[in-house]
């Protein structure tokens, strides 16, 4: 989609520390990192919110999480992490572009701020 942020990163005309990619799925570092690993996940395909999300694309909902967990997997984060999806003004989403965050590398409390 035009003007936006993460199809433009996805597709290489905005640079990016590229962490994984597929034909469906990129990933690579939060600019404004909030833990000592942040990594987007990002669908290659423009989707705003979860909410408008159609059932042909449950899969590649679960793609971003097998996603996480294969970075998870390379990155070696054996004492856990946290994925976060922010959807919704309520949230705190930025970024109008369905996006899973992999956060790691320090403790995270609950209830999230
Ligand atoms: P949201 O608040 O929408 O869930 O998350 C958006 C995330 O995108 C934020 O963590 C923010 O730091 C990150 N971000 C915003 N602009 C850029 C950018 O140009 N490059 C990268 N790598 N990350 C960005
Ligand atoms: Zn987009």
């Amino acid at each position: 989609m035009d003007n936006c942020l993460f199809c433009k990163i996805a597709a290489g005309e905005i640079p990016s520390k590229q962490v994984f990619e597929d034909n469906d799925v990129f990933a690579f570092l939060d600019i404004n990192p909030q833990a000592p690993h942040h990594i987007l996940i990002v669908p290659k395909c423009h989707i705003d919110r979860i909410e408008n999300l159609n059932s042909d694309k449950a899969d590649l909902m679960g793609k971003l999480v097998f996603t996480a967990k294969k970075i998870a997997d390379e990155l070696g984060l054996k004492t856990g992490y946290r994925l976060v999806f922010n959807n919704g003004p309520d949230s705190g989403q930025e970024v109008e572009h369905i996006h899973l965050h992999l956060l790691a590398g320090r403790k995270f409390t609950w209830p999230p701020g």
